[in-house]
């Protein structure tokens, strides 16, 4: 088994400071993105969003795979938690190391991983309770695209063929146009 193999089913994503309404999309993609790119955990922290929910279980039902969901969690206290269980906690931010220079340590650890993302201002808990603060780049952009960035580097690529169990439908790649079948 490769590492890429190893690490799956061992990589959450806890998603701090949603707000209900103004994030719904953003969230959502997080959601999306994190399934695609091959983490198969979503926290929702401090709240829970039927239309986020709504959106990754109708993804979940048609384009299979299988993805844990919790909201309204204590994002301090899953952070807190999910360390004592031997796990280890990236947060992503611009004012972090390059995700060049910590890939490798991160990539080659056996621990599960919580990969921290934020929506406004991220408490200064993160950053110090972080074993790793990831930059994907250091200029502020978006934490969809930090998000696939670094999930892309962990996996080296390898999560964009991996297989959805229990999928509805199935894209056939075509050079041009859609094939999709049941
Ligand atoms: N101004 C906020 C701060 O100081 O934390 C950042 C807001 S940004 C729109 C939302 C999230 O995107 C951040 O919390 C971080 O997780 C992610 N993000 C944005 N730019 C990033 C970068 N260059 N590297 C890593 N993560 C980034």
């Amino acid at each position: 088994m490769g590492l890429a193999e190893a690490l799956y089913g061992r990589v959450y994503v806890l998603r701090l400071g949603h707000r209900p309404g103004r994030d719904k999309r953003v969230t959502t993609h997080v959601a999306l993105v994190a399934r695609a790119f091959g983490a198969n955990g979503l926290i929702l922290e401090g709240v829970c969003d039927e239309a986020v929910e709504g959106s990754l279980l109708k993804v979940l039902d048609r384009w299979g795979g299988r993805m844990h969901y919790e909201c309204g969690v204590s994002g301090r206290s899953y952070v807190r938690e999910w360390k004592r269980a031997g796990g280890e906690v990236v947060h992503l931010t611009m004012y972090g190391l390059p995700v060049d220079e910590v890939i490798g340590a991160i990539a080659s650890s056996p621990k599960p991983k919580l990969v921290v993302v934020g929506a406004e201002k991220v408490e200064r808990f993160y950053y110090e309770e972080a074993d790793y603060n990831v930059a994907v780049g250091n200029q502020p952009h978006s934490e969809v695209a930090a998000l696939a960035v670094f999930l892309d580097r962990l996996f080296k690529g390898r999560e964009l063929y991996q297989h959805f169990e229990g999928a509805k439908l199935r894209i056939i790649p075509q050079p041009r146009g859609k094939k999709v079948v049941r």
